[in-house]
């Protein structure tokens, strides 16, 4: 029997406060939206250091993240500088890839799942938002909401940009 746990990045593992004021509001694709933000992440200082740690002692970390695929090397670079972590099970979202986070955590949910044959591996979850960490428990798998900061701050629509709704974050 494996015992996996998953782990958000974003406000989750790493402190992204300063990088916030980086995301374009104005902007309703997300790329877009995130393009600055995301070019900032190295400079993000490591969060939950020590129970990410105590979980590591009994489960082995999986990482599932919004951040485009883009980002692969820095973000493993990231988390073995500051986790002393070698992420080689790290999903992230896809070039082209619209769907929005809960749809594409649930997905890469699936494919660890079948990766690992439901039946033979445990899961529990960490993640910063709330809509996630439901989905995750109607899964079946026990999840822990932590965050950093309020979940929010992603969301803030502007006006005149109607078609992006809550579904559409990026974080
Ligand atoms: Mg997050």
């Amino acid at each position: 029997m494996t015992t996996f746990a998953i782990w958000d990045i974003d406000n989750c593992l790493a402190d992204d406060t300063h990088r916030l004021p980086l995301i374009d509001l104005t902007a309703c694709d997300n790329e877009e939206r995130f393009a600055k933000y995301n070019a900032a992440m190295g400079g993000d200082e490591p969060c939950h250091v020590d129970l990410f740690n105590a979980v590591a002692m009994v489960a082995t970390p999986v990482f599932f993240t919004s951040r485009p695929q883009t980002f692969h090397a820095e973000t493993v670079a990231w988390l073995q500088r500051h986790y002393r972590v070698c992420a080689n099970r790290i999903y992230m979202r896809a070039a082209g890839d619209k769907r929005d986070t809960v749809a594409l955590k649930h997905h890469m949910l699936v494919r660890l799942r079948r990766e690992f044959a439901y039946s033979n591996c445990t899961i529990v979850a960490y993640d910063d938002r709330e809509d996630v960490c439901d989905m995750y428990q109607a899964e079946g798998v026990d999840s822990m909401r932590i965050a950093i900061h309020d979940s929010n701050i992603y969301v803030s629509c502007p006006l005149g940009c109607n078609h992006f709704s809550i579904n559409h974050l990026g974080a």
